[in-house]
């Protein structure tokens, strides 16, 4: 019986956070398994041999944060390239600025009902304020009413059929929150102090946060074809917390994507690095990734995402789905993890939580702290 310290299940951001850690700070030797080809994850990105241009394999990562802990732990293993974050949505043929701000709200409407809508909506909740739509679309206001829906309508509801299959207050309320309504002319996607892609890509990161020699990856490796055959201290599973049990309680469910990626024969194909379709078209959005860390190419490659539900065997897990009775199942599955000794579920799957990459490193590195010598 092969015999390791520490076993990770799962090469992907909480993972590998977690390894640096145990081989970094306890000295401790770690095995890390991963079923696919390549570490990283969901996060693993690739130059396209051709054009020299960083692709994002599963889909666009873009990091930001406000807790100077997790960027100052990243920044060991990475130069940053500074990014601020820039999204568009085609709204009626027309290019606005997401989240809808002010200046999206003076783009689709005429001056006169814009400058209305745009006093009302600081009167009623202040400037530089940012409303969720599923509160918006709470408003008594006749005016902001109307606005409300228009908002819902237009940018929210297609979209969301599209990525989940189901509208967005069928959803819990934090799903359509991350991109709330901004009482502001701030045009970034993001407005954490900290915001940045990797200056050599996110691989290249994940290889240095792996450079310990104590800590050793095989990939290839489905921990259910070896879990018989090694014995292990602790056991950290950033899987499918479902699968983990043999789905026995039931399935959770989970999104997955379909990304096309087009090579064009242009310079630059959109105006800006993400243009979402909330109405047209079958993907929710296009990314062109030359403009993330400003590569020169002249060529460009885009991505088209097309949203699917996971299904074992045929695509991977992307998104947990929060809502009210999968969260209930997630808890039946944690119940039953507490009766494990020196098993730690994490990560995306492991904790059935829409993390943010930041979150991810942040809950890493508090469960270090956690685990007993
Ligand atoms: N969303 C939307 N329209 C948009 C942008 C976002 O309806 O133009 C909703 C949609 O439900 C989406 C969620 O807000 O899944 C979160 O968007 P985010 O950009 O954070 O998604 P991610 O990048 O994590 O896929």
């Amino acid at each position: 019986m092969r015999k390791v310290k520490n076993l990770i299940v799962g090469c992907g951001l909480s993972g590998i956070v977690l390894a640096e850690r145990l081989a970094s700070r306890r000295g401790e030797e770690v095995l890390i398994i991963d079923r696919r080809n390549h570490i990283g994850g969901n996060i693993y990105d690739y130059k396209d041999k051709e054009t020299g241009i960083t692709v994002h394999q599963y889909g666009p990562h873009v990091f930001h944060t406000n807790d100077k802990k997790v960027w100052d732990y990243l920044s060991q293993f990475t130069e940053w390239h500074r990014f601020m974050y820039r999204v568009k949505a085609v709204i009626d043929g027309i290019e606005v600025n997401i989240p809808f701000n002010l200046d999206s709200l003076h783009k689709v409407f005429p001056k006169d009902m814009a400058e209305k809508l745009e006093n009302k909506l600081i009167e009623k909740f202040g400037f530089n304020k940012k409303i969720p739509i599923l509160e918006l679309r709470q408003s008594k206001d006749k005016d902001l009413e109307f606005l409300a829906e228009y908002v819902y309508k237009k940018v929210f509801l297609g979209y969301t059929v599209k990525q989940w299959g189901v509208k967005p207050e069928d959803l819990d309320v934090s799903v359509s929150g991350r991109v709330p309504v901004y009482i502001s002319r701030d045009n970034r996607y993001f407005q954490d102090t900290y915001q940045a892609i990797p200056q050599n890509g996110y691989t290249k990161m994940v290889e240095n946060i792996l450079k310990n020699p104590l800590i050793k990856v095989e990939l290839d490796t489905d921990f259910k074809d070896i879990k018989n055959q090694i014995e292990y201290e602790r056991l950290f599973f950033s899987g499918a917390i479902d699968e983990y049990f043999n789905y026995e309680l039931g399935r959770l469910p989970y999104r997955s994507l379909d990304i096309e990626f087009r090579k064009h024969n242009c310079e630059y194909l959109q105006s800006g690095p993400q243009i979402n379709f909330p109405e047209n078209y079958d993907y929710t959005r296009s990314v062109e990734y030359k403009y993330y860390l400003d590569e020169k190419s002249n060529k460009t490659i885009v991505s088209y995402e097309y949203p699917c539900p996971y299904e074992e065997g045929k695509n991977e897990r992307y998104y947990p789905i929060p809502d009210d009775d999968n969260q209930k199942l997630y808890n039946q599955y944690l119940n039953k993890a507490k009766e494990l000794k020196n098993v730690y579920f994490i990560g995306r799957l492991g904790d059935y939580k829409y993390y943010n990459m930041d979150q991810t490193v942040a809950s890493a590195l508090e469960l270090f702290e956690g685990v007993k010598k």
